[in-house]
């Protein structure tokens, strides 16, 4: 039995949530899967019942699962609390140790109009954005004066290479290609982090195609040339950016989810979006992302691929029959959508 730490959150979060719930537990059903999920106040909605955004008996369940599923978390409600919700997932992260933060970016094929991009460059697209999480210019010291400021960016090759890993292996069960992205020609932790890579690649992943980029080349060819790429491994501050960027090739925030691991299995699992306060309580969120970063729980944490494997192709197959939310142009509400997707399963 698998026990899930169950976080529905604020805004359109328990919406969504739900939804990725009802799916999971219809792949449960096909696969005969005991799962066994545990709410927990988290975010705005725990301040409001405790007035903490990670109580401890959350973190207690957290620590004690096999994976964490978060919907989203904030809202204007909560702007001037004492500690945000944000407090609390940056908390959270670091209590689980998740140092890897994987967003997969695809286009389903017949989905290609969605992007704003032209359909022909983004045929193809299926990439996976492994960013490292808990290091860098993020988590450096830093001086603040009205004249001058300083961010300090600080990589170990220990964080480096266990980083490096999670990509490399990824590559393995996918398409065996990693695009490693850093700034080389300027940074040092850019050239301990390329070094670090090629070791790694060197002792023990030479099956894998390993190529480097700079950050601002790759910023240019994930617009100009996507489906090339595979897995991209990149650190902390180039991978919010990169990520966010790559996010709108398939068309909608709504679509996107991802997966934060460390060592051993435990992941937390959460679609990209916030909680959305302007459509909440509207049941018109799209809860594909919601729903795609349960597969990744099911892929990750409990080593059920052939789930995982059954709830994304009921995804993408709902999605090219031409159902889906508003925000992709569709008829379907949060619930119809859903059901389209546990049928299909
Ligand atoms: P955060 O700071 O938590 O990232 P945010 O304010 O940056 O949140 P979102 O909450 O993700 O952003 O909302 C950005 C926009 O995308 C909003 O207009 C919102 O309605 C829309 N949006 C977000 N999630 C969904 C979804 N699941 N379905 C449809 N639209 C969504
Ligand atoms: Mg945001």
């Amino acid at each position: 039995m698998a026990m899930i730490a169950f976080l529905p959150g604020d805004g359109v979060g328990p919406e969504v949530a739900d939804a990725a719930k009802r799916v999971l537990e219809a792949a449960a059903k096909k696969f005969s899967l005991t799962l066994d999920f545990k709410d927990c106040f988290f975010g705005g909605a725990a301040i409001d019942a405790c007035g903490d955004p990670f109580p401890s008996e959350t973190k207690e369940a957290c620590l004690g699962a096999d994976a964490i599923f978060l919907g989203a978390i904030g809202g204007p409600k909560w702007d001037k609390a004492k500690r945000r919700p944000e407090a609390g997932l940056l908390e959270m992260r670091k209590a689980l140790g998740v140092y890897a933060n994987l967003r997969p970016v695809s286009v389903a094929g017949g989905m290609e109009h969605l992007s704003p991009l032209r359909e022909a460059r983004v045929k193809g697209v299926d990439m996976l954005i492994v960013r490292e999480l808990t290091g860098g210019m993020y988590f450096g010291d830093r001086t603040e004066g009205d004249d001058r400021a300083t961010d300090e960016c600080l990589y170990t090759k220990e964080e480096v290479t266990r980083v490096a890993r999670i990509a490399f292996e990824a590559a393995r069960k996918r398409k065996g290609r990693v695009a490693s992205v850093d700034k080389a020609n300027v940074l040092a932790t850019s050239r301990l982090w390329r070094n670090a890579v090629n070791e790694l690649h060197a002792a023990e992943y030479k099956d894998v195609e390993l190529s480097h980029m700079l950050v601002d080349a790759m910023a240019m060819k994930l617009i100009q040339a996507p489906a090339e790429y595979d897995v991209i491994l990149t650190e902390n501050l180039f991978g919010d950016i990169l990520s966010d960027e790559a996010s709108v090739l398939s068309g909608s925030i709504g679509l996107a989810p991802s997966a934060s691991l460390g060592d051993g299995t435990r992941g937390l699992f959460e679609p990209i979006h916030g909680s959305a306060p302007d459509i909440a309580g509207q049941g018109k969120a799209n809860p594909a992302g919601a729903i795609m970063s349960a597969a990744m729980l099911l892929r990750y944490s409990l080593n059920e691929g052939a789930a995982a494997d059954a709830i994304e192709a009921a995804v993408s197959k709902a999605l090219a029959s031409g159902r889906g939310t508003g925000d992709i142009g569709g008829e379907d509400n949060t619930a119809s959508f859903t059901d389209a997707v546990v049928e299909l399963i």
